[in-house]
């Protein structure tokens, strides 16, 4: 059975690594982005002048009717999926609880929250043993910013702390309740990596601030969190699990 990935998100930072990185594991891969098709198609011109196969799906994650056709396009072009990569997410401008809008407040949690249910739910349609598939892989994309102990993203974006808090309830709620389908389930909680979603949360230079205070003396890359995918992709009797890749913070 050939090993199809559907990345979402895949077009810039951690996804568009983890989409290249796939395609040398053997995967057929399908590059999900929102907006930047540029970004997504040169990604899957790096994988195919390698020899591999992916495709560029237009989707928001956020919208039910667009995740359908994603995974219809997927099934269509390079089979059902047997990993998903749930991804994609955002984060907003600075702000304290106390100013944010329900607008904002809704916008994180559909795009960081709703949208990987929606995602992982047409995978176990395709992934799971009870629906005629043979098993298969889900793994989220968490924060460090996740944990609780932690400052739960005090001052600066407590909704999105709260996602993917969010996102480890699910993680750890999903994985038991379909591993007897033979799906596994893990989540990878990056620390500071060095892509485009800081500038996009208007703190571009949050990567070169934090640098001082991670114990292995640099920055992450999309590549350090790629590998964790990728590890928990693979890792056959691993579920239920969470890696934290952030240089040792
Ligand atoms: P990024 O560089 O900003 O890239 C975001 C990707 O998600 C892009 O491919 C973008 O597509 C896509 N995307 C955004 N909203 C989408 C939507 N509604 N539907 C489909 N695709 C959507 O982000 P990143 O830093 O690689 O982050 C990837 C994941 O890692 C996120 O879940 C993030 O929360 C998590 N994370 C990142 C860090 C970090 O320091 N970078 C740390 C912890 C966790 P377009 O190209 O079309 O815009």
């Amino acid at each position: 059975m050939d090993k199809v990935m559907l990345v979402t998100g895949g077009s810039r930072g951690i996804g568009a690594a983890t989409c290249l990185m796939a395609a040398k594991y053997g995967y057929k891969v399908a590059v999900n982005f929102r907006s930047n098709r540029e970004a997504a198609e040169a990604v899957v011109t790096a994988i195919e002048k390698d020899g591999g196969r992916a495709i560029a799906v237009r989707a928001d994650v956020s919208s039910e009717d667009e995740v359908m056709r994603l995974f219809a396009s997927v099934d269509e072009h390079l089979g059902p999926v047997t990993a998903l990569v749930n991804n994609a997410g955002i984060v907003d401008q600075p702000s304290k609880v106390v100013d944010m809008s329900a607008e904002r407040i809704g916008r994180m949690m559909t795009v960081n929250v709703v949208g990987p249910f929606l995602c992982a739910r047409e995978a176990i349609k395709r992934m799971g043993t009870e629906h005629g598939g043979q098993g298969g892989v889900i793994v989220n994309v968490s924060s460090g910013a996740s944990n609780a102990a932690g400052n739960g993203g005090a001052n600066t974006y407590v909704d999105y702390g709260a996602s993917k808090g969010a996102i480890d309830t699910f993680t750890e709620g999903l994985a038991r309740e379909v591993a007897s389908e033979q799906i596994r389930v893990n989540a990878v909680r990056p620390g500071i990596i060095d892509t485009e979603i800081h500038a996009s949360g208007g703190q571009p230079d949050k990567p070169e601030k934090a640098k001082s205070k991670i114990p292995l003396g640099r920055i992450g890359q999309p590549e350090d969190i790629a590998e964790a995918i990728m590890y928990l992709t693979e890792a056959r009797f691993t579920t239920g699990a969470f890696l934290d890749v952030d240089g040792g913070v």
